[in-house]
């Protein structure tokens, strides 16, 4: 799989407090499938609403599922507003961005 944000670039399997996630080892960011994501950061964090597809931000092009292709959702983290995610919108995969899974597990 590769990198939602940085295109050319593949993650790669690792630990995370006894689960395998996917990180990319050039933004740092880690990619959960929704299964993975449920036993490290309760889904209730994961907010459900959608930032829509118009952001003005530095942030970047929107990312594309490493599993699917499908089109990142940007959506709030309802833990910490200040965190947004991506999220696949067909198989409900997140996208962290480096330093964000941090924020929503101190
Ligand atoms: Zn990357
Ligand atoms: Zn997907």
């Amino acid at each position: 799989m590769n990198c939602p944000k940085c295109s050319e670039q593949e993650l790669s399997s690792q630990g995370l407090r006894g689960i395998e996630v996917d990180r990319c080892s050039q933004c740092q960011g880690v990619w959960f499938d929704e299964a993975e994501l449920g036993r490290l950061i309760d889904d209730q964090a994961v907010g459900g609403r959608s930032l829509g597809g118009r952001d003005s931000g530095l942030d970047r092009h929107p990312g594309q599922c490493p599993r699917d292709g499908t089109a990142l959702l940007r959506v709030y983290s309802k833990w910490n507003r200040s965190v947004v995610l991506d999220r696949c919108p067909e198989c409900r995969g997140v996208w962290l961005d480096g330093g964000e899974f941090q924020r929503l597990n101190p």
